[in-house]
C-alpha cells in the first residue's frame, strides 16, 4: 500500500449528430453556441487542457492537470472533439501519452457507446467493449489497463467480458460494494459508510479470472460534484491528504469532468490547485493507474448483483419508472421508461438475425465481422479494405456496399441504446429523439437492402411512450424526432446543387459522412453523392430555381420524380445559401450577413424564409463573435415585435429566451 491521492475524470456527451448526415444537429438553448458540445467545451475542456495558476513567485504557471489525474472520455465525445475542437482532443492526447506510464496509466477507455452494459444483449455486450478498446488502440497506439463502465452499471457477467479482453480494472462508487473479505478471512457486510474505499480490491468471476475494482471516495466524491467543496482547492487538498496518509491508500474524488467549469464555474481552477498542492505541498502520487501499478489487491469484493452509480435500484433507472430522476415536474409519469426499453429492445431482437443473415451470404463470420467492425469505426482500417478482409471471395462494389450498410445498420441499432434516452424525466426532449433517430437510420438501411419495413411494427410499441411536457405520445414522438432531421441520398444531391448553384466556389466537397462532387451541363445540375461509411454512390441531375431572396426550388428527373424546397436542404445549407445571398456569391462571412439581415428585418416585417435564414444562421457552427450575438439579438427583436407568421415561431422563440437569460438545459 501506499498512501496516494487524486481525481477520476469522467468526460462524457451524448452522440449528438444528425446520424444521416453525421453532422452536429443545432441546439437552441446553448445559444451562443451552435450546441450543447461547443458551450461545454468553451467552459470546461478547453480550460481543462490548460490551466492557468499563480506560481510560487506570483507568475503565471501553466498547470495541465489531465497528465496527472485519471480520466475517460466516452468514444461519443471524442469523435466530436477530434473533428470540431481538435486543439483539445490533440492537447488531451500529447498530455496523457508524454506523461509516464503513458496513456495506459492515466486513461480509462470505455464502451463505444454508452449503453447500460448489464441491458444489453451479451453479444452486444463483447462488441461495444472491443469497439472502444478498437478506438483506444487507435487513438494511444497501446491497450487500455483500465476501462470506465457507463453509469458505472455492472454485474459479474460485464466484467467477464472486460476481463475477458484484457481488461485489468475499474472505477465504481462505494453505494455498488455488499461484502468485503480479507486473505483468508470471513465475509463482512459493507455499505457505502462503512467500506473501505482506500484500498484496490479483487472481483473473483465465474471461471476463477479476476477483476480489479477501484471505489471512489463517496463522501467528498459528493461534496465535489454536489457541494462547494470545489470552491477551494487548498482546503480540499489538505482534506484528502489528510485522509490518504490516515489510511495509507488511494483517496480517489470520481465526478463527471463537466464539473469542473461547466457545472461549477471556477471548478477547473479549484481542482488544479489542489491536485498541484497534493503533488507539491504533500508529495503524494495523484495518478490512479500509476498507484495501482505498485497494488495486488488482496482483499476481495462481492458487488450488488445489478448496480450504477446514479440509480438505487440497480440498473432500473433505464427501464423502468424506479424514481430516480432528474428534472421531474409535479404531475409528470416515468411510466414511458419500460416500453421505450421494450421497442428498442425488438428493434434489435428483429433487425439482428436479418443483419446476421445478409451478411452471412458475403463474409466468412458475421459474428467476426461485427466484432471486427470497431476499427473501422476508429479509423484504423478503411472501409473497403475491412470487407476484403471478411469477405467470403473478392468484393465487387455491390458486394462492399451491402457489407458495409449492413454493419452500419448494426452499428445504428448499438447507438439507439444511448443511456441518456431514459435519464431525465421526459420523452419528449433532445436525448430520446437521438436514439430514435438512431432506430430510424438502421430501419431505413434494413428496408432499403432487404426490403423490409418494420417501422409501423416499431413506432406501433412506442404507443405507450406519452411526454407530458410536450402532451404528445407514440407516434408523435417519433415524428416529432425524426421527420425533420430524416435524410436520402437525393436529399442531400439537392442541398448540393442548390449550394453549388448559388455559392460557387465556395459550395463544399464534403458534407458530414458525404463527398460531393457536381459538374454542370447546361441548366442541369450532375451531383455524385458518396456516403463513405458504406461506399454508397448515387448520380441524380437537378434543376435549381431561385424564387424568391432565400428560397431555392430543386427538381430532378424533370420534375416529374420530385421536388425539393429549401425546407428541406438542413440548416447548415440554409446558412451557406444565405450568406451568399447577402455578402455575393461565395461570401462565408455569418457576422456580415448576420449584420445585413438584421438591418433588412429592422426595416420590413419578416417573411417565413426570412425567419428561416435567420435561425440558419444564428445557429451557423462557428465561434460567434459580439458582433454577431448583436446582430441576432437586433434581428430577433424586430422580427418577434412585427412578425405574423408562424412557420418559425417555436425556434425564434426559443432562441429569444436564451437571450434574456432565460432557462437553459444541459
Ligand atoms: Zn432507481
Amino acid at each position: 500500500m501506499g498512501a496516494a491521492a487524486g481525481f477520476h475524470l469522467h468526460f462524457y456527451q451524448p452522440p449528438r449528430e444528425n446520424p444521416w448526415l453525421g453532422l452536429p444537429s443545432r441546439e437552441v438553448s446553448a445559444w451562443p453556441f451552435h450546441d450543447w458540445n461547443e458551450r461545454i467545451t468553451a467552459e470546461c475542456y478547453r480550460a481543462m487542457v490548460a490551466v492557468e495558476l499563480a506560481g510560487g513567485d506570483g507568475a503565471p504557471e501553466l498547470y495541465e492537470p489531465l497528465g496527472r489525474s485519471s480520466v475517460d472520455v466516452g468514444p461519443t465525445l471524442q469523435h466530436w472533439l477530434d473533428r470540431y475542437a481538435p486543439d483539445v482532443g490533440d492537447a488531451l492526447t500529447d498530455q496523457v501519452t508524454s506523461a509516464p506510464g503513458g496513456a495506459p496509466d492515466l486513461v480509462l477507455a470505455a464502451p463505444l457507446v454508452h449503453a447500460i452494459l448489464p441491458l444489453a444483449r451479451p453479444e452486444d455486450q463483447s462488441r461495444l467493449v472491443a469497439w472502444g478498446i478498437a478506438d483506444y488502440q487507435h487513438r494511444y497506439g497501446v491497450a487500455p489497463r483500465g476501462m470506465w463502465l457507463p453509469e458505472t452499471a455492472v454485474d459479474l457477467a460485464t466484467l467477464a467480458v472486460l476481463a475477458d479482453q484484457g481488461i485489468e480494472f475499474t472505477v465504481l462508487m462505494a453505494n455498488q460494494a455488499r461484502r468485503v473479505r480479507a486473505p483468508g478471512g470471513a465475509w463482512v457486510p459493507v455499505d457505502e459508510a462503512s467500506l473501505d474505499t482506500s484500498r484496490a480490491y479483487r472481483v473473483t468471476l465465474d471461471d476463477g479470472a479476476s477483476i480489479t475494482v477501484v471505489f471512489g471516495q463517496p463522501d467528498l466524491s459528493r461534496r465535489v460534484a454536489f457541494g462547494g467543496l470545489i470552491a477551494d482547492g487548498v482546503h480540499l487538498a489538505d482534506v484528502m491528504a489528510d485522509a490518504a496518509r490516515a489510511s495509507d491508500g488511494m483517496v480517489l474524488v470520481v465526478a463527471d469532468g463537466e464539473t469542473y467549469g461547466h457545472h461549477h464555474h471556477f471548478g477547473d481552477l479549484g481542482m488544479c490547485w489542489a491536485l498541484r498542492r497534493l503533488e507539491r505541498e504533500h508529495g503524494l502520487a495523484t495518478s490512479l493507474g500509476t498507484w495501482l501499478r505498485g497494488e495486488t489487491p488482496t482483499w476481495e469484493v462481492e458487488l450488488a448483483a445489478v448496480s450504477a452509480w446514479s440509480c438505487a435500484h440497480g440498473v432500473e433507472r433505464w427501464r423502468s419508472d424506479c424514481g430516480c430522476v432528474t428534472g421531474e415536474q409535479p404531475g409528470w409519469s416515468l411510466d414511458w421508461r419500460a416500453p421505450l426499453r421494450e421497442a428498442l429492445d425488438w428493434l434489435r431482437a428483429t433487425l439482428g438475425p436479418r443483419i446476421d443473415e445478409a451478411l452471412a451470404s458475403r463474409v466468412r463470420s458475421p459474428d467476426a465481422a461485427l466484432a471486427d467492425y470497431g476499427r473501422v469505426i476508429a479509423g484504423t482500417v478503411l472501409p473497403a479494405a475491412f470487407v476484403v478482409e471478411h469477405a467470403v471471395e473478392p468484393p465487387d462494389d455491390a458486394a462492399t456496399e451491402w457489407v458495409l450498410e449492413l454493419c452500419e445498420a448494426y452499428r445504428n441499432v448499438l447507438y439507439s441504446f444511448t443511456s441518456c434516452a431514459w435519464f431525465f424525466a421526459d420523452p419528449g426532449e433532445i436525448e430520446t429523439a437521438i436514439v430514435l433517430r438512431y432506430a430510424a437510420v438502421a430501419i431505413d438501411a434494413v428496408r432499403r437492402l432487404l426490403g423490409e419495413d418494420v417501422e409501423a411494427a416499431f413506432v406501433e410499441r412506442l404507443a405507450p411512450v406519452r411526454s407530458t411536457n410536450h402532451g404528445i405520445a407514440g407516434e408523435a414522438i417519433w415524428r416529432r424526432a425524426v421527420d425533420l432531421v430524416r435524410t436520402t441520398d437525393e436529399r442531400v444531391g439537392a442541398a448540393a446543387a442548390a449550394e453549388f448553384a448559388t455559392c460557387g466556389l465556395a459550395a463544399r466537397t464534403s458534407r458530414g459522412h458525404y463527398d460531393l462532387a457536381v459538374a454542370r451541363d447546361d441548366d442541369v445540375l450532375v451531383v455524385t453523392t458518396t456516403h463513405r461509411p458504406t461506399t454508397r454512390r448515387r448520380t441524380v441531375e437537378f434543376r435549381v430555381r431561385r424564387t424568391g431572396p432565400f428560397d431555392w426550388r430543386v427538381t430532378y428527373g424533370n420534375g416529374r420524380e420530385g421536388v425539393f424546397t429549401t425546407a428541406d436542404f438542413g440548416e447548415d445549407v440554409v446558412a451557406r445559401l444565405a450568406m451568399s445571398a447577402l455578402g455575393g456569391e461565395g461570401s462565408v462571412d455569418v457576422d456580415q450577413a448576420l449584420s445585413q439581415l438584421a438591418a433588412q428585418l429592422l426595416a420590413r416585417p419578416a417573411t417565413p424564409e426570412d425567419e428561416r435564414a435567420l435561425v440558419a444562421l444564428a445557429g451557423a457552427a462557428r465561434v460567434v463573435s459580439p458582433i454577431g450575438q448583436a446582430a441576432v439579438r437586433r434581428a430577433l427583436l424586430a422580427t418577434l415585435a412585427t412578425r405574423e407568421s408562424k412557420g418559425w415561431g417555436e425556434e425564434l422563440v426559443g432562441l429569444a429566451t436564451v437571450l434574456d437569460g432565460g432557462p437553459v438545459g444541459g
